[in-house]
């Protein structure tokens, strides 16, 4: 498959002095390792975000620092080299102990920060060795951004694993612009406050100067935690960049939604191979609309939630039974935890509770695969589904979709959409908006998606794959730095605010 590599960050397009390098920090660096023992070798990552962030690095000679997802890195660190040398930017590694990721990773940001930011705080578990081991590998990670750059870099620091960087590089010294971007919501006030460090949060936030959101809502939940704890804080600004003067600095704030590589997605999902995929999957549930879920294995996802909510459709709508079917694909994820391990057993409790329910001889309401999907069966099934059901409780973004209708050549698919997905503050006009926990409102949006007319349909998704065209991945990474690196604020458009206002 064809794979573009656009490069529409120009050398000197957003760097200010041309020694600037950019130096990108992640919890988990874009490698892959690939093979066993000593036979494993260390492959560059890819994605949407390393696509479009590694013109930059290569262009400017930049930098990309973080964990390799292993707790031995004896092999992997001889690789680095050759990894570094693939990908035409320099690797540095982060080495974390088995303790380290037990309490940093899996305690402090998966079972404090991810469930908290995503308003189910009693999934909370706030122990106080976590927050300990957050605080010192936050500092690991300055340690290694300290050693490895220059006064005139740029360091944009990724995710809720990192928000306290910056804290410690002002503790060391160090002057250099700082740029974070929260790939996760923000939570309102009300359910930050639940969290015991709370107040240091924020004002580790601050340390940066530039600090993004993904959404307006995001970004004003943020500012009122600000205003509660620095009350002399002050904003300034409206539009997608604020500034928010303190008494001695001001630090930027910006609403950025990322996106995918649009016409790598297009241009793939066309792929011959691709389509005739699509034909034979389809071929299997013969006139009948394909409702699709993508979904990684997360409670934030909202999947037992869906499932009643297509049951309650089957039931109130009973004309659609043997007319429709749901796909419902769960990626495996965080197996090694037990929560996880218990939503997967709830999941597949309530498959073979609906499908033993409602089944007749020759269908089935409900086709669940739980596998990693190969990217030519990903985009078969985006092409092929006559509707999307992305119903996140609660989501940064949703990448699924913007790739979903990215993927809709045909522009004959409905995206049906959650109002508390990131996505929704960009995609509204062309979705229909539902409310995931109401599943009567849901059953709701799949009749009437079911019976839409083609030329609402076409006329609905043109729209979502302009928008999604326009703002692709590499404009995300222009409009961030543009902002980190920028002084004209007038050079950020009026973002439209959509959100409910919670
Ligand atoms: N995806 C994947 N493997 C699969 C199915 C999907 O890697 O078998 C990708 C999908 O293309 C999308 C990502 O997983 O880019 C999911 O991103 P999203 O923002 O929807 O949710 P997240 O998992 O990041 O919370």
């Amino acid at each position: 498959m064809v794979s573009r590599r656009l490069a529409p960050v120009q050398e000197g397009e957003v760097m200010e002095t041309p020694q600037s390098r950019l130096v990108a920090v992640s919890n988990r660096l874009p490698i892959k390792l690939v093979g066993h023992g000593v036979d494993v070798k260390v492959e560059p990552g890819s994605g949407g975000l390393v696509t479009a962030m590694a013109p930059v690095l290569r262009n400017r000679g930049g930098l990309w620092i973080g964990w390799s997802g292993s707790t031995d890195d004896s092999t992997i660190s001889g690789l680095m080299a050759e990894a570094s040398r693939q990908s035409g930017y320099s690797l540095h590694l982060v080495s974390l102990t088995r303790e380290e990721v037990r309490d940093y990773y899996y305690g402090f940001s998966n079972e404090i920060v991810w469930p908290l930011f995503h308003d189910l705080q009693t999934r909370c578990n706030f122990r106080p060795q976590y927050w300990y081991q957050y605080l010192n590998v936050n500092k690991k990670f300055a340690d290694v951004i300290i050693q490895n750059t220059r006064l005139s870099d740029f360091v944009w620091v990724h995710d809720y694993h990192l928000m306290h960087v910056a804290h410690f590089l002002k503790d060391y010294g160090l002057s250099n612009r700082l740029g974070f971007f929260l790939h996760i919501p923000f939570p309102p006030m009300d359910i930050f406050m639940k969290l015991p460090w709370r107040e240091k949060i924020i004002k580790a936030l601050l340390d940066y100067d530039l600090v993004g959101f993904q959404t307006i809502r995001d970004r004003r939940h943020f500012t009122m935690c600000v205003q509660r704890f620095v009350p002399e804080a002050r904003l300034h600004g409206r539009g997608g960049v604020i500034t928010i003067r303190l008494p001695d600095r001001e630090v930027r704030v910006g609403v950025f939604p990322i996106s995918i590589d649009f016409h790598n997605f297009a241009e793939d999902a066309s792929s011959k191979e691709v389509a005739d995929c699509a034909w034979f999957l389809h071929e299997k549930f013969p006139d009948m609309q394909i409702v699709l879920g993508i979904d990684r294995l997360d409670y934030t996802k909202g999947i037992p939630e869906r499932f009643e909510a297509f049951k309650t459709t089957l039931l109130r709508y009973p004309e659609l039974r043997e007319k429709i079917t749901l796909v419902q694909v769960v990626v495996p994820s965080r197996e090694e935890v037990e929560e996880y391990r218990a939503l997967k057993g709830e999941i597949e409790r309530l498959v073979g509770e609906i499908n033993g329910l409602l089944s007749t001889s020759g269908w089935i309401p409900i086709h669940y695969l739980y596998k990693h999907l190969s990217r030519r069966d990903l985009l078969a099934y985006y092409r092929l589904a006559e509707i999307a059901l992305v119903t996140p409780l609660k989501d940064g973004m949703n990448l699924v979709a913007k790739e979903y209708c990215t993927c809709n050549l045909e522009e004959n698919g409905v995206l049906i959409l959650s109002e508390f997905a990131g996505a929704a503050s960009q995609l509204h006009k062309g979705a229909i908006l539902v409310n995931p926990y109401d599943v009567e409102g849901i059953s709701d949006a799949i009749y009437t998606a079911f019976h839409m007319e083609k030329g609402e349909r076409a006329r609905r998704m043109r729209w979502l794959r302009e928008h999604i065209r326009r703002r692709d991945i590499f404009w995300w990474v222009n409009t961030y730095l543009k902002a980190a690196l920028s002084k004209d604020l007038a050079d950020f458009p009026e973002l439209e605010d959509v959100s409910s206002g919670a």
